[in-house]
């Protein structure tokens, strides 16, 4: 793998981590019913340093998220050679920026515009499989969150469904800041329910702030930063 050397203390907090949220997965598929198979664990390595990163796929975990497209095309150089890896991008983003999500993204967690999806399908290229797409959805109407009302979101999930480049995978929601976790309950069961309506099954919801909640609720991927790879 290219990058720099992985010091050994890297790597073990890494590795307790990573195993500890794994564990707490496993614990909420548990309580709900649940297989953990079902759920995808996401680590957002944004901002983090190479070596935090390397030391995670070292460890088996190959889903990592990006949000902005010139980090996800240095991350990709950086990580050459490191074979499975599967990157999801959280972005917001823009028109003039999807060539490299279509090129070289497993997912899209973030989908807000029409306009955007129809260019990630044209330039999605013919020897990858369709891009899994999430709409993005605005739960409490939040001025400051991107995503769509969900009374918009059915439209947009049949949009793409039209698309050949794009597979339309679910729903994304990033709830409003909470003191406590379980206050995002009902967000996630929201969204949920929207799923539902949509016609998607996959879910992607829940941070490190709450991902245990998501899981309790259903999220199918859970994206997970500073619990994995520490404070940014
Ligand atoms: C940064 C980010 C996350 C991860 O947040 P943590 O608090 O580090 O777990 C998840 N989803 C999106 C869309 C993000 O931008």
């Amino acid at each position: 793998m290219a990058g720099a050397v992985v010091e050994p203390a890297v790597q073990a907090a890494v590795a307790n981590a990573l195993a500890e949220v794994r564990q707490r997965i496993g614990a909420a598929c548990d309580r709900a019913g649940r297989a953990s198979g079902e759920v995808a664990l996401i680590g957002v390595s944004k901002f983090q340093p190479t070596e935090r990163v390397q030391a995670a796929v070292a460890c088996g975990l190959l889903d990592l998220g990006e949000n902005r497209a010139q980090d996800l095309l240095r991350r990709v150089a950086d990580l050459e050679g490191a074979s499975g890896v599967r990157w999801h991008f959280l972005g917001p983003l823009q028109r003039n920026k999807t060539r490299a999500v279509a090129e070289l993204a497993t997912a899209f967690h973030a989908l807000e515009r029409l306009e955007v999806a129809s260019r990630l399908s044209r330039q999605r290229p013919d020897h990858l499989p369709p891009l899994a797409v999430y709409v993005e959805v605005n739960l409490a109407g939040e001025a400051s969150k991107a995503g769509v009302a969900p009374a918009d979101a059915p439209a947009l999930v049949d949009a793409v469904r039209d698309l050949p480049g794009l597979r339309a995978a679910g729903l994304m929601a990033m709830p409003p800041a909470a003191a406590v976790a379980a206050d995002n309950r009902r967000w996630f069961a929201e969204l949920r329910a929207l799923g539902e309506r949509c016609g998607v099954a996959g879910l992607s919801m829940g941070t490190s702030a709450d991902y245990e909640v998501a899981v309790e609720e259903g999220a199918t991927a859970v994206r997970v930063g500073r619990q994995l790879f520490g404070d940014r």
